[in-house]
């Protein structure tokens, strides 16, 4: 009837305006954080998949909530891209980021993650840019880790922008491989250094041949473009045994260590330099 839809609508009305307000709650909340510098970079290491040895750190982003706690970035990223808020995020991120790295032993890579909003700036290039020079940081320490939808929208135009960071000596990473629409075509088609095989293929590998077979044709794939390959969210020496024996270059995960504050990182041994 005409009273029960009207009824309906009030409830889901209710229900929308409530959603709503806790959204525009939070998204104050983010941008005072972001002006406040109540966000933390953490840091999580990556292996050389062969020597175990430790390359680099992935940057991730956490935030420190005056009364929530420490709110993960899955609770906001998305909020901060539909407000663009990731655009002040993220250039937080790489700064706070190159500015750490710059203080590590030399031969450590950091790998920093970029929103496909902050592509759509016209400004991206030069941030990054004065990123490397104010912290000091060589251009070849750096990875930028881009996920495949970067790369369906407005292909052409960063396209160019990815041979611009090529140029510098910034490596590409193709982030959370295998989630997506990937069809291969992208890859030879963009200047990726690096393929991360999304955790999802990792999580079920030692009871699922079929992701062996996945990640095994990846591997062989990467090879023939030149590319290397990390293995995301390892957890088990089992898992890390049967990624080493598919020819994974590198792996990331629990195993080797979760993310921490820049405070809890520690560099024990002084990493010794191959020249
Ligand atoms: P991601 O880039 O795929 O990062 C890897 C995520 O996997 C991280 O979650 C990390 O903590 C988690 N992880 C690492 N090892 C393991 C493992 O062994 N097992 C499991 N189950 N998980 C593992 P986190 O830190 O919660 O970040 C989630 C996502 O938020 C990231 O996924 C990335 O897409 C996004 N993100 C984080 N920081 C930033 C940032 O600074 N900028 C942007 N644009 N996105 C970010
Ligand atoms: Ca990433
Ligand atoms: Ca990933
Ligand atoms: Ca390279």
């Amino acid at each position: 009837s005409k009273s029960a839809g009207r009824n309906c609508f009030t409830v889901y009305d209710e229900a929308m305006s409530a959603e709503l307000e806790a959204r525009n709650t939070l998204e104050g909340d983010l941008r005072d954080a972001i002006a406040r510098c109540q966000l933390e970079v953490h840091y999580q290491p990556f292996v050389d998949a062969l020597s175990g040895e430790r390359r680099g750190f992935e940057a991730l982003v956490r935030w420190r909530h005056p009364t929530r706690g420490l709110i993960p970035p899955d609770q906001f990223i998305a909020l901060a891209e539909e407000t663009g808020l990731i655009v002040p995020l993220g250039e937080f991120v790489l700064r706070r980021a190159c500015a750490d790295a710059a203080g590590w032993p030399a031969e450590l890579m950091i790998a920093v993650n970029l929103s496909p909003i902050q592509f759509k700036e016209a400004e991206l290039f030069d941030m990054i840019c004065a990123a490397l020079a104010d912290s000091g940081l060589p251009p070849q320490r750096l990875e930028i880790e881009i996920t495949e939808s970067v790369l369906l929208e407005r292909g052409s135009e960063n396209h160019a922008f990815m041979e611009r960071l090529k140029q510098l000596g910034v490596e590409l990473a193709l982030d959370d491989f295998g989630t997506g629409y990937s069809s291969l075509s992208y890859l030879t088609a963009f200047p990726f250094d690096k393929i991360k095989i999304d955790k999802s293929f990792i999580r079920n590998l030692t009871q699922q041949p079929r992701s062996s077979a996945i990640i095994s044709s990846i591997v062989t794939l990467a090879r023939g473009l030149d590319m290397s390959v990390t293995a995301e969210g390892v957890e088990t020496p089992e898992e890390f045994d049967r990624l080493k024996a598919l020819g994974v270059n590198f792996a990331q995960g629990y195993l080797f260590g979760r993310p921490h504050p820049i405070e809890r990182i520690l560099f024990d041994a002084p990493v010794k330099s191959s020249r």
